[in-house]
């Protein structure tokens, strides 16, 4: 008999969500986007992608403008997140010039309709996106103020019906203490959406977490300055952090 030939493994999960902060496309600047670490970032989705597992992209908006900062000099609080939200939007739009320059298929969704600039959030029509493997970054936040990406990650994750939320961090995962200040930090393997709230671990804001745990929805916090990092963790290598119930 002819031995069959060797099959990739399927990836584990079929849909996930990449929660992003603004910051993470900053590279070694100071504020804005890098094009070299958005590009970099682009392949780690690629990558990803190219296993067969549908993606969804929230990214923040503090490299650009963080409404807490605007209100705390004076700003109207509402004001202020809406100039947040739109943060949200550019690097939206510049994560998709980096995918779409690799050659990958996406949709920028906006919460707030800009018709103009990209899709206006519409549930069934995403789903169909990720069903034709396109990659969907869902951009300006929840639409609302007072709401952070985190929990907009969380919202449409549940709302796509990921399996997971990952969030690509500096650290490789969740620990007890600051691990840049203290060496002697630990990190957790697992630790549970009760646990993040009440040690205030800071992984997500706390409306963030409480949907989650709600859905069900684990989230693994990983390095995304490792290369190839978002891939290994899905493949189960690596080290990250990850809160379940
Ligand atoms: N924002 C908001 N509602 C949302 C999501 C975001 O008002 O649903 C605003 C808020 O002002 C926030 C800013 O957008 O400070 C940027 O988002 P975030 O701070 O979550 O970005 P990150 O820290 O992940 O870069």
């Amino acid at each position: 008999m002819q031995d069959q030939p060797a099959k990739e493994h399927a990836p584990v999960l079929k849909r996930v969500m990449l929660k992003i902060s603004g910051e993470a496309l900053m590279g070694p600047q100071g504020f804005g986007l890098h094009p070299p670490t958005v590009e970099r970032i682009a392949r780690e989705v690629q990558s990803v992608h190219s296993m067969g597992v549908e993606v969804c992209m929230v990214i923040g908006g503090g490299n650009i403008f963080r409404g807490l900062q605007g209100s705390a000099q004076g700003m109207e609080r509402t004001t202020a997140d809406y100039m947040g939200m739109l943060a949200t939007v550019m690097n939206a739009l510049g994560m998709q010039g980096a995918l779409e320059s690799l050659g990958l298929h996406t949709r920028v969704i906006s919460a707030i309709p800009m018709d103009q600039v990209c899709e206006p959030y519409i549930r069934r029509r995403a789903v169909r996106h990720l069903e034709k493997k396109r990659i969907v970054i869902f951009a300006a936040g929840t639409g609302n103020p007072y709401f952070t990406t985190d929990t907009a990650a969380t919202l449409r994750a549940s709302e796509m019906s990921c399996q997971a939320i990952f969030k690509g961090t500096k650290v490789d995962g969740v620990y007890d203490k600051d691990p840049i200040k203290y060496p002697d930090a630990k990190r957790y393997e697992t630790v549970t959406y009760d646990e993040v709230l009440s040690k205030h671990l800071g992984v997500m804001d706390a409306s963030a977490i409480a949907l989650a745990r709600e859905n069900r929805l684990p989230i693994i916090v990983f390095s995304l300055d490792a290369p190839g990092g978002f891939r290994s963790i899905l493949a189960g290598e690596g080290t990250s952090t990850r809160v379940e119930g």
